[in-house]
């Protein structure tokens, strides 16, 4: 598959995902594309943490908990679903980075970076959101003054097989 073809299939499939498991397994095809590597069972969490966080990998376990709550605010901005997926796949790739055991905050960085640029191409929103990083997304957003109430945490079961609906 030449790389434009494929850049294109990638962003096509990331802009028209519907659900954390669709990311999800973009996330796990793009790294392997790109990397050579993977990890199987991994679980996904949704809870509401702290704002400033987006989501977190347990180290020694298979769990990656994702912020439900600041996933919710990106939508209520409404950003394009584009944008809304990019963010979760950012967020989805950072933590699966560490998780198949790159632990240094800038090899991540860096490997999310090259991940992107193979896969969506230069131009593509994720690769934009690699480079710089997913919070400019949020840039003008007061997220200071949102408060809600904390919902319980929620496990994505089959996280890695069945839809989870998450975009209206
Ligand atoms: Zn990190």
């Amino acid at each position: 598959m030449n790389k434009e073809f494929k850049n294109k299939e990638y962003c096509s499939k990331l802009d028209k995902a519907q659900s954390y498991s669709e990311v999800w397994e973009i996330v796990k095809t793009t790294v392997k594309e790109s990397l050579g590597e993977t990890r199987n069972g991994m679980m996904l969490f949704l809870d509401d943490l702290a704002l400033n966080l987006g989501a977190y990998h347990p180290l020694g376990t298979n769990n990656i908990v994702l912020n439900r709550h600041l996933l919710e605010i990106i939508k209520a901005t409404r950003k394009s679903k584009q944008e809304i997926n990019a963010f979760a796949y950012s967020l989805l790739t950072h933590e699966y980075l560490h998780a198949i055991g790159h632990l240094p905050e800038d090899e991540v960085h860096q490997l999310a970076y090259k991940v992107s640029q193979e896969c969506f191409g230069e131009k593509h929103v994720t690769t934009e959101l690699a480079k710089k990083s997913p919070w400019i997304l949020l840039k003008n957003i007061p997220i200071t003054n949102i408060s809600s109430p904390k919902s319980p945490i929620e496990v994505i079961k089959d996280f890695e097989k069945i839809d989870h609906n998450y975009i209206i």
